[in-house]
This record gives C-alpha cells, sequence and structure tokens, in this order.
C-alpha cells in the first residue's frame, strides 16, 4: 500500500468510526465479482489477487463526495460497489484503493404517485427496491434475474436489462433524474430529456466517471393480470420471423424467450409437462440459462450407481469434445424432437391485455407456430429467478459456464447467430435464447460451458472462447454488451466497437475524473 493511500484510510477512520474497514475477511470478500474467469481462480483455492485497501460504507451523498476529495488528493483509486453481481470484472479493484460500498444508501426517498415517478438511493438491493413500490401498488418493471443479489445503482451503471425489458425498457428508458458524484468529488443533478442527455452519459459509465447515488425512475401501476403462454416453433428462423412481426406490429409482450434447438432440448422434458400443482426441486431450478447449469451439476458425485456415473461420463465427453456435439446437435436436434420452446407473456391492464394475448396468438399460428397452452409461460414466470445452487461445485471440478449477451437488429440477427456458435463451438459446448427484444432488434444470450485439464488450461480456454465469440459479433456489427456491461472482460473490444468515439469517452474521463482514479482499468479506457 502507498504511504499516501495509507493517511487517507486513517483520515477516514477517524472521519466515519465503524465504516471504514481493512480487515483481510473484508478485504478478500470485496475482491471479486461474480466474473467467471476470476471463479475459475477462486475455485483452484487461489487468493484474489487484488483485494482492496480499505471498503469504506458511506450514507450520504455529501459523504460520497468528501470520500472521493479525499482520495483525488493522494491520488487513490476508487471502486464504486453496488453487490457484486457483475460478470465482467467491472467492480474488481485491479488497482487496489477504495472501494465504496453503497449498500448503506438505500432508502426510498419519495414516490410521486401523480408523476409515476420514485427516488430511491443507489444502494437499494432490487428486491427490496420493488417489494417498497409493490407495497405502495406499484412496479418498477425491472427484473434482471440478480435481482435478489444486485443493486438499483449497479443496474444503471451497467446499462441493465431486466427479463420484461420488451414491455418496460431497460434501465436506461425508465431513469429520469440522477445524482452523481464525478471523479472531483463535484455533486451533479442530471434530468433526462434536456439536450444533450447528459444522464445517458453516465449510465452505463460502470463507475469510470463517478459514483451514482441516488436516482429516479418512471414506475407504473401493478398488473391487474398476467397471461404467459407457451409455443413450439419448428426451427429458431421461425420462431424469430414471429418475434418480429409481433413487435412491428406494435404489440408489446412483456416477455418473449426463444430457445434454441439445443437449450429447448434440455428445458423441454420440464417445461412442458403439465402444470401438477406442486414444484419439485428439479422445477425450481428451471431458468435463464440453468437447465445447462442443472445439467453440468451431475458432473459432480451426488449420485451413485449406474446411471450416475454414465451421465458424468456423457458430460465430460461432452466438455471435452465440444465441437463434436455441437455438430451433432445442429445436425441431429432440428429434427429428432419438437423444435424451439417460445414463451411468451403479456401483462397490464385486464381488457387490453387479453386483446394482445388474442392478436399475438393469430400472428405466432400464422407464423407456424404451435400453441402449448400457459403451463410453459407460467411456470417460466414461476421459475424466473431460479439459478443453479450447485454451480460452485462444477468450477470444483474443472469444468465453467458463462454467458455472452450480444445484440443486433433484426436484419442481422440470424448470422450473428451462426457467426458467434461457429466461432465458440470449437471450444466450448454452446446453446442460446433470444430475449430482450424490440421493434428494431433482439438480443442472444449464449451460454457456454467448457472444461479445462487444469486451471490454467481452463483459463486459456476462457479466454478463447471470449476472444472467438466478441471478435465474431464485432465482424457482424452487432454489440458486445447489451446487459451485463463491459467491465474488464469486455474492454479489449471496445476500440472495435466504438472506433474514434472512444475519444469522447476519453475526453470526458479526462474531464470528470482528471486524476484517473475512478475504476481504473476498466471499459477499454
Ligand atoms: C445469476 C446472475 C443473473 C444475472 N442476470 C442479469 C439480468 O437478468 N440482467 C442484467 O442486466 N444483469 C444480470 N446480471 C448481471 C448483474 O447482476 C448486473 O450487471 C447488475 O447490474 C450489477 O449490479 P450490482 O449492484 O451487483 O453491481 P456491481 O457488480 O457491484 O457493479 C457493477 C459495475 O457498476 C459499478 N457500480 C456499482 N454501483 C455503482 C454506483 N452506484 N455508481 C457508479 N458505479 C457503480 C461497479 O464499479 C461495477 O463496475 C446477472 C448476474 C448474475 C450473477
Amino acid at each position: 500500500m502507498l504511504a499516501r493511500t495509507d493517511e487517507l484510510i486513517a483520515e477516514l477512520c477517524g472521519r466515519f468510526p465503524g465504516r471504514v474497514s481493512t480487515t483481510p475477511p473484508d478485504r478478500s470478500a470485496y475482491a471479486r465479482d461474480l466474473w467467471p474467469r476470476g471463479l475459475i481462480g477462486a475455485a483452484a483455492g487461489d487468493a484474489a489477487p487484488h483485494p482492496p485497501d480499505a471498503v469504506v460504507w458511506p450514507t450520504s451523498t455529501d459523504e460520497v463526495a468528501e470520500i472521493v476529495r479525499a482520495a483525488q488528493r493522494t491520488g487513490t483509486p476508487i471502486v464504486p460497489y453496488g453487490a457484486g453481481s457483475g460478470v465482467c470484472g467491472g467492480a474488481m479493484p485491479i488497482r487496489g484503493g477504495l472501494l465504496v460500498d453503497l449498500k448503506r444508501m438505500r432508502r426510498l426517498v419519495e414516490l410521486d404517485a401523480r408523476a409515476g415517478a420514485a427516488t430511491f438511493e443507489a444502494g437499494v438491493l432490487g428486491e427490496h427496491l420493488e417489494h417498497e413500490l409493490n407495497r405502495r401498488g406499484f412496479t418498477l418493471g425491472h427484473f434482471p434475474s440478480s435481482i435478489m443479489c444486485s443493486t438499483y445503482g449497479g443496474w444503471l451503471a451497467a446499462r441493465s436489462a431486466g427479463q420484461l425489458s420488451t414491455k418496460y425498457g431497460k434501465i436506461e428508458d425508465m431513469v429520469r433524474r440522477l445524482t452523481f458524484v464525478d471523479g472531483r468529488g463535484q455533486i451533479h443533478e442530471l434530468e433526462s430529456g434536456g439536450s444533450p442527455d447528459l444522464v445517458q452519459l453516465v449510465v452505463g459509465s460502470e463507475g469510470t466517471l463517478g459514483i451514482i447515488t441516488q436516482a429516479t425512475c418512471t414506475v407504473r401501476p401493478l398488473p391487474d393480470v398476467r397471461l404467459y403462454r407457451g409455443w413450439a416453433f419448428p426451427r429458431v428462423a421461425a420462431g424469430l420471423e414471429a418475434i418480429r412481426r409481433l413487435l412491428q406490429r406494435n404489440l408489446r409482450p412483456a416477455a418473449v424467450r426463444l430457445y434454441d434447438e439445443l437449450d429447448s432440448f434440455l428445458h423441454r422434458s420440464e417445461k412442458e409437462k403439465p402444470h401438477e400443482g406442486h414444484e419439485s426441486e428439479h422445477d425450481a431450478a428451471q431458468s435463464e440459462g440453468s437447465a445447462l447449469g442443472e445439467w453440468l451439476a451431475m458432473l459432480t458425485p451426488s449420485g451413485r450407481g449406474l446411471l450416475a456415473d454414465w451421465k458424468k461420463r456423457a458430460i465430460n465427453a461432452a466438455l471435452s469434445r465440444p465441437d463434436l456435439v455441437n455438430r451433432f446437435a445442429g445436425a441431429v436436434l432440428p429434427y429428432a424432437q419438437n423444435g424451439c420452446l417460445l414463451v411468451v407473456g403479456f401483462e397490464g391492464e385486464r381488457t387490453t391485455t387479453e386483446a394482445e394475448t388474442l392478436a399475438a396468438a393469430v400472428e405466432l399460428e400464422r407464423a407456424g407456430g404451435r400453441d402449448l397452452g400457459p403451463g410453459p409461460g407460467e411456470r417460466w414466470l414461476a421459475h424466473r429467478y431460479a439459478v443453479s445452487f450447485r454451480m460452485s461445485k462444477v468450477f470444483d471440478a474443472g469444468a465453467f459456464v458463462d454467458t455472452m449477451e450480444v445484440a443486433t437488429t433484426w436484419d442481422r440477427l440470424l448470422e450473428l447467430y451462426a457467426a458467434v456458435r461457429q466461432a465458440v463451438s470449437p471450444i466450448a459446448f454452446v446453446m442460446a435464447h433470444f430475449s430482450h427484444a424490440y421493434a428494431d432488434g433482439c438480443s442472444i444470450y449464449f451460454t457456454f460451458a467448457a472444461k479445462g485439464a487444469t486451471r490454467v488450461d481452463a483459463e486459456r480456454k476462457y479466454d478463447a472462447i471470449w476472444r472467438a465469440g466478441l471478435a465474431a459479433a464485432n465482424r457482424v456489427g452487432a454489440t458486445i454488451s447489451h446487459h451485463h456491461g463491459v467491465g474488464l472482460s469486455k474492454a479489449p473490444f471496445m476500440p472495435e466497437e466504438h472506433g474514434e468515439a472512444m475519444s469522447i469517452y476519453r475526453a470526458l474521463k479526462d474531464v470528470l475524473d482528471p486524476s484517473s482514479i475512478m475504476n481504473p482499468g476498466k471499459m477499454g479506457l
């Protein structure tokens, strides 16, 4: 630790007694977020290479500003921290310094029912925020799978998308006002909708320009009714065409999720079976990418006997020869089973929602879809936050799993799907679903898994997968980050995506953070 950082920490300990920690457990707990590359090392028993020098818990915007000004005087790096659920290494303090955890700033400041707007402090956990609004008859409409372990500020910092973004928009579409402390410790109150819209420069900057301490977003009345159904389409292309037509004819489902053949195959047996009135343990595991998670979890030695042994061997074989398995899946699955599962859900005021559901059914049937009834839709809705809690064992077994969320316009979507699949297939077992669909385009959420012979081999494969996948996305002209942010993992691909425009971002950084203390090393700066 630099002597000046030492002085700064001593000063902050005096100023905020009991709210600054330099203890090894705290420093180690805050050294990582949920970037799977970091988890490969953690599973191998490595201590995190870059813990922060100290963790500090401010309780107000003024305190945040004071901390930033003090850190600027000593040139100490600052990493803003929400809940550490980021999956791109964005909250990792790679140059040490201060980690500023905002979770003690979690108040509902104001709910203005007539304006349809709510103001919360940035450190409130997503689920708590939604609960506070629900108690008063409102919803934010923002439901990321990580809602229980991510914060409002983290959503804004990473341009997060909830599962119902097709209806309610992404977080950047909801935000109206921000309180923001820049890298000089100056406090700004920024309003959306003016020219230029300065709020949109801060949203998505992942702590590289400053710290969001409070924000006002649009809220809506709770929906009267939710109507979710499943549909089967013979192929990905037919399902995508149906979604595009729905959206371009101005129908606004809350959720649309089309699973490709392999993803549908892994989900199918559970999702298509009729509602049984009770939930098995396996039902509870269906959600975002977790079909693969649960399937991979069979790698771990929980089962005994021939069947468990056979499954383990099959998974190991799939992970060691992903090229063959991907090719087999691509060639056989479209013919061998029932095609692709599409979940479509509408919600809102009853009469409109029922009318939209009917209109969508006509369109989907016309596009070749087969109605599977409400079962698959309702099951998805009920289990939409379930993640596989057995994944850490998968990492312990030397395997890893991760997701890549790229997006583009409708005309290039199938090309993007094919390009990323082809690029990643030789190295990892890969599947995808299409969600977060809009009138102009859609996001593709790839889930991939692989296994390394050693920890170094696993990291080498992990890096190769991301290089190949994102280079393919760049070639097609897609965005490399629809909603997980950039952090460390996608930083090398920023210049390729943004070209000369990176100089605008750098200029902004120079003005707002002249000492370069804010989240250094992130986002390709
Ligand atoms: C199981 C799982 C499911 C997920 N599902 C989704 C999903 O459906 N949709 C989605 O969008 N994402 C999802 N994510 C990713 C993650 O939850 C989001 O990126 C989320 O926005 C991060 O919030 P956080 O509070 O945990 O931020 P952190 O991880 O703490 O930080 C993320 C970045 O923002 C910066 N930051 C945090 N707070 C502030 C602040 N107040 N001011 C300035 N900068 C700040 C950090 O420095 C870091 O760079 C998922 C992650 C997991 C593990």
